[in-house]
């Protein structure tokens, strides 16, 4: 069995996902009373939070990537970011280790093509929805990605996942919210798929909420990595 290194906490609502579902779902497979090995590093993310909002992302990058070569040095086989706005600095954190960076936009872009979906949207935060990071590694993979156009539906989406779903509040009014921004974009851009490109969303939006497909990051990810863990995908 790999060992799993994560650097967690951004939100921890999510990163206990990570946790609870690699070892259920690793036990599941196994049976007995096999679970993951898996190292977990969770950080402050109030101390993140507040770099990213003055836009010292390059002390983000030194703090995850330190936290990448302790995992590393801990005997962690591959690292895993469990949050897709980080994956901003992924190219960076790959490049100071040497075992491999599990990147979320391939793991859910594999499930996409599984269904033959190409034509998708995405939504996460401002940064994963604006900038290029998410979008360009997802479009590689061969997808084609609409973002939702309006800056208010970019801002309210934001908002709405570092006020609310990174605190565990889950309200109807931003669920509604957020169903209308996807029904928009089945409209106006024809997407056949929409990817839940932040680790929190899954806990606000179901796929019965939505008349196409949803591709969620998070589920994706951790797929991939039970698959890592049993060694059934080679490093
Ligand atoms: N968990 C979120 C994501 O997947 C947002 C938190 C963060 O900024 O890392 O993007």
């Amino acid at each position: 069995m790999k060992i799993i290194g994560i650097i967690g906490g951004m939100s921890y609502e999510s990163s206990i996902h990570y946790y609870e579902r690699i070892n259920k779902q690793v036990n599941a497979r196994v049976g007995n009373l096999t679970c993951a090995k898996m190292i977990i590093y969770n950080v402050n993310f109030e101390e993140i939070r507040k770099f990213m909002l003055n836009d010292e992302w390059d002390k983000i990058a030194i703090e995850l990537a330190n936290i990448a070569m302790k995992l590393e040095n801990a005997g962690a086989d591959c690292i895993v970011i469990a949050t897709n706005t980080m994956h901003k600095l992924a190219e960076y954190v790959q490049n100071k280790i040497s075992i491999p960076l599990i990147h979320i936009a391939d793991c859910v872009a594999e499930k996409c093509k599984e269904m033959e979906i190409f034509k998708v949207g995405l939504l996460g935060t401002k940064y994963t929805m604006v900038e290029e990071f998410l979008k360009n590694r997802l479009e590689s993979n061969g997808l084609l990605v609409s973002v939702p156009e309006d800056n208010s539906d970019v801002d309210e989406i934001d908002r709405i996942i570092f006020n609310e779903l990174c605190k565990g509040k889950i309200k109807d009014s931003s669920k509604q919210y957020y169903i209308d921004v996807i029904n928009k974009m089945i409209e106006t851009k024809g997407i056949e798929g929409i990817i839940l490109g932040c680790t929190e969303i899954e806990m606000l939006i179901k796929s019965k909420d939505i008349q196409i497909p949803i591709f969620d990051t998070t589920q994706s990810h951790i797929d991939f990595i039970v698959d890592i863990c049993l060694e059934k995908i080679n490093l």
